[in-house]
């Protein structure tokens, strides 16, 4: 699914010198490494402030914390996601509120928001799904009317511009009050371990995160709030330094993989390949970045998707089926308050969905194989 040994392999001597560099710092936590990563990620990415810590799971949690969220308060989310988004609500005494996505761009359905919004809800958290930037239009607009946070989830869309109604263009990431990362090495801009950050414009809270993510210290010892540690290490941050100069390079190469493998599948009745741009009514994107295709998603229609992944799998291509289950359909997340006929598309999804190899280092022979064989499995 990745192929992180032939990324390695361009950058190898820049990644070997600096973590070299930092194991004979001896500086291994909050070196200048990490600040230094900071700053940069800070300029690519238009914000103010970029926290970085632990990982991606962490860096929602510290979001919410940060945000003041309390018990009681709902949150409201994509139903189709990754359970790290609907985890620490819950871990958090938060209600979760699942709502269903869009069978076009996988993202949180809009209309759904606004039908979940009750007088307790603080919050919405849109998942910039498989790397393709959610209605943020439209989100920011109904956060405005009712006086919600918005969080966004932005593990799977690094590097994702979002050009608003307005034509004013901005990266994923930097448009709601706080938003999230992980760099898992198998993110867009992944390390050689966990890592992750929290970004925001807003220098209050970008404070009181970043006393959370040291034991809720502002003044060495003086713990004013309770916190958690949660750290992104310098070894981590140098491999970071190493390839944040390449991301818009990497997100380019997974766009061309990803136009190759949609021309391939072009004409295929039963498959509907991902849209390639956000589905914002009326905005025309030229030169569009806002999807950089973390995942190629397909949906297989009227075939058998479970045959197709073994099949697929016993010619030795690898696939996943992101997600297999709903959330509000996990143990973890079930509640009474949920009806299935709110999760139409969710529970469709599910059936439908595999995604196909996604790396900066797929080359044509790779993709002729991996798209002649889905094609010939799923016609015959
Ligand atoms: C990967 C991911 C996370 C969690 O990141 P970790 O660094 O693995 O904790 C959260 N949300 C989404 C949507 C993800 O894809």
């Amino acid at each position: 699914m990745v192929d992180l040994k032939g990324q390695y392999e361009y950058i190898k001597d820049r990644v070997n010198a600096s973590v070299l560099d930092v194991i004979e710092s001896t500086a291994f936590i909050n070196g200048p490494e990490v600040h230094q990563f900071q700053k940069e990620l800070e300029t690519y990415l238009g914000v103010k402030h970029v926290i970085p810590c632990a990982n991606g799971t962490d860096a929602l949690q510290i979001a919410m914390m940060g945000l003041g969220l309390k018990p009681g308060d709902e949150v409201i989310t994509a139903d189709f996601t990754f359970a790290a988004t609907v985890e620490v609500i819950a871990l958090l005494g938060l209600t979760p509120v699942l709502v269903d996505v869009d069978p076009v761009d996988f993202n949180i359905d809009i209309a759904a928001i606004k039908r979940a919004i009750t007088p307790k809800t603080k919050a919405i958290v849109p998942v910039h799904l498989f790397g393709l930037v959610a209605n943020m239009d439209a989100i920011m607009d109904i956060a405005k009317e009712h006086n919600l946070y918005v969080i966004e989830d932005n593990a799977q869309a690094i590097g994702a511009t979002y050009t608003s109604k307005d034509g004013s263009k901005k990266m994923a990431g930097a448009i709601g009050h706080v938003a999230s990362t992980s760099f898992f090495p198998s993110k867009n801009l992944g390390c050689y371990g966990d890592g992750g950050a929290i970004f925001t414009n807003n220098d209050d809270l970008a404070h009181t995160i970043r006393g959370i993510v040291n034991h809720g210290m502002y003044e060495r010892y003086h713990h004013d709030v309770v916190g958690v540690n949660s750290r992104l290490d310098s070894i981590q941050a140098a491999v970071l330094r190493a390839k944040l100069p390449n991301l818009d390079d990497y997100n380019k190469a997974r766009q061309q993989a990803a136009r190759k493998y949609t021309k391939a599948f072009e004409g295929i009745a039963n498959i509907i390949t991902p849209i390639g741009c956000c589905a914002n009514e009326g905005v025309i994107c030229d030169d569009c970045d806002c999807h950089v295709f973390h995942q190629y998603t397909l949906r297989i229609l009227n075939a058998d998707r479970d045959a197709l992944v073994k099949h697929l799998n016993e010619q030795g291509i690898p696939c996943g089926v992101y997600y297999p289950i709903p959330l509000h359909l996990q143990k973890a997340y079930k509640d009474d308050r949920y009806i299935e006929t709110d999760f139409v598309v969710t529970n469709q999804l599910v059936k439908e969905v595999i995604s196909l190899p996604m790396h900066t280092e797929l080359d044509d022979e790779q993709i002729d194989f991996i798209t002649t064989t889905v094609i010939n499995f799923v016609t015959q």
